[in-house]
């Protein structure tokens, strides 16, 4: 993790700029050690621990695309965001019952582990005239205590959301296990992209595989190198 200047606990504009910068620096290395175009890398505030305010603060200081995990959590803030010009994303488990609300605040929809809830949003999208970004979580690790499809199941799924018409699958998103070496990090990775690889190479009606998501505070220079078009960054950025 980075060593970061300042001991502010709620960090202001100036800070969040010098942070981003160093972690765009990070993200244009990593990608150019692992032969990828660090253009095509997003950076994501995860902001589920920070107050409206200092999400505000994160986007006068570049940040274009935020991600909540919590349905509770981002109704609470959703009015308070200045939203104009920035993306929201869903990163956390969905229950069914809480899809309604979250699809009418979201762009994009990370989380999606199974059909059931894949036809309940693709329902509420289409009740509100939506269309609805949504990658398929992966459990590539394949552990119990994580949600995800298996990777081997991961192809069979995208092609069940083609017929779901108000949802675009745009790619793969993905946790690693807790406590992985870095080798086990790096097989992870590849694995995943891989699997990512493939499926965009099948170019199937209504799948526009543009986007790789992974990588954490801990891990975001190892995902990118292996090719992440995507990291997720909470701590890094907000502690
Ligand atoms: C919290 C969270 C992150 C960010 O984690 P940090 O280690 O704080 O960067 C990324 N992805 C998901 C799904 C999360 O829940």
């Amino acid at each position: 993790m980075e060593k970061l200047s300042s001991s502010n606990p709620v960090p202001g504009v100036c800070e969040l700029r010098q942070r981003i910068g160093i972690i765009k620096e990070n993200i244009h290395t990593a990608a150019l050690a692992g032969g990828f175009d660090p253009a095509a890398v997003r950076l994501m505030a995860v902001t589920k621990t920070v107050p409206a305010g200092t999400i505000n603060a994160a986007i006068e200081a570049g940040i274009d695309l935020i991600g909540e995990n919590r349905e509770q959590s981002l109704s609470g803030k959703y009015d308070e965001i200045r939203r104009d010009g920035v993306e929201i994303h869903f990163i956390g488990h969905l229950q069914r019952n809480k899809a309604a609300r979250v699809v009418k605040m979201v762009d994009c929809v990370q989380s999606l582990d199974s059909i059931a809830l894949a036809k309940e949003l693709d329902k509420q999208a289409a009740a509100i005239g939506k269309q609805l970004q949504v990658l398929v979580e992966v459990n590539i690790g394949q552990d119990p205590n994580k949600s995800g499809v298996h990777p081997d199941a991961a192809r069979e799924f995208v092609d069940a959301l083609r017929e779901l018409p108000s949802l675009s699958v745009r790619g793969l998103m993905t946790i690693l296990p807790l406590e992985c070496t870095t080798l086990q990090m790096e097989k992870y990775f590849s694995q995943i992209h891989a699997l990512y690889v493939d499926i965009r190479a099948q170019n199937r009606d209504n799948v526009c595989m543009d986007c790789l998501s992974m990588g954490m505070s801990g891990d975001y220079k190892l995902a990118v190198k292996h090719g992440a078009t995507m990291v997720r960054l909470g701590t890094v950025l907000f502690r």
